[in-house]
């Protein structure tokens, strides 16, 4: 596994990979058993792989968050190592930025609801982060050999990624990969461990009543009684595509940590 410290680094790499397939994984590091699984899916699938661990300061609203965000560098390579990945790259904040985010990628439908609704400018950095790192991955011109992998725990920036790339015809194919959770159905995240003990024991009402509840009012009343402080908590099918399925979709607070989760409705 090669660790590139800067862009000019694996740019240089990159020219020897041109004609092999490319499976891309972005992430923000504290790596946990959801993206080990993206990991392994683009190392089966393609003949090479490379994650990037950036921490984003575009996509954060809230600098504490950003500040107390989990920075965990050498588990995280240590993890990367373990699922196989061929190349890391950690980018800079000044690299990514040379243009101190004058430049940004807008979207002004999908992304004003939901999360975008209560994080204002939070899928403008996102949106733009993944931009600026599809630009810097890339070895080709083939859509079938640069592939994409997120999850569907943040099922709305995956629609939104899709939909840019549809919309700027970016030479990707995006994979879309289902949300892995703890045995008690907590959806893992890295804020996860922001948890107390308590709160740790409460989270996992959160899933069961999406899942559970008839409608998305009884979820939120069942959710607001066992202590949860509802963002949002809404059924939808995001996107324009007359084929985007219903989903119910949920931001919440546990004391000052934001879980946010999505199920399919049938
Ligand atoms: P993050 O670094 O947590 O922002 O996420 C990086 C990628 O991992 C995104 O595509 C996330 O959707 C995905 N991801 C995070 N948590 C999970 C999970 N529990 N299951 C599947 N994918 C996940």
């Amino acid at each position: 596994m090669i660790v590139h410290r800067s862009i000019a680094a694996w740019s240089a790499a990159k020219r020897s990979l041109v004609g092999t397939s490319l499976g891309f994984v972005p992430t923000m590091g504290h790596l946990h058993a959801g993206h080990a699984a993206l990991l392994a899916r683009a190392r089966q699938e393609c003949g090479t792989t490379l994650l990037s661990i950036f921490v984003n300061p575009t996509q954060f609203d809230d600098p504490t968050d950003l500040e107390r965000y989990p920075r965990t560098l050498e588990a995280d390579l240590a993890i990367a190592r373990s699922a196989g990945i061929d190349h890391v790259l950690l980018p800079t904040t000044a690299e990514l930025y040379p243009d101190a985010y004058t430049y940004k990628v807008q979207e002004s439908a999908v992304s004003t609801v939901l999360c975008g609704a209560s994080r204002p400018g939070h899928f403008d950095g996102v949106l733009t982060v993944v931009m600026k790192l599809l630009q810097i991955a890339q070895i080709g011109v083939d859509p079938a050999q640069q592939r994409l992998y997120m999850g569907e725990k943040d099922h709305q920036q995956l629609t939104l990624v899709r939909g840019m790339v549809e919309a700027f015809f970016l030479p990707w194919t995006v994979i879309g990969c289902p949300t892995v959770r703890e045995t008690d159905g907590l959806a893992m995240s890295s804020r996860n461990s922001r948890l107390t003990a308590e709160q740790r024991r409460l989270a996992p009402q959160l899933v069961r009543a999406l899942r559970e509840s008839p409608d998305a009012a009884t979820a939120r009343t069942t959710l607001e009684a066992a202590g949860f402080r509802i963002d949002y908590l809404e059924d939808r099918a995001l996107g324009t595509s007359h084929a985007a399925a219903s989903r119910r979709y949920i931001a919440a607070f546990l004391g000052e940590t934001r879980l946010i989760d999505n199920v399919a409705l049938d």
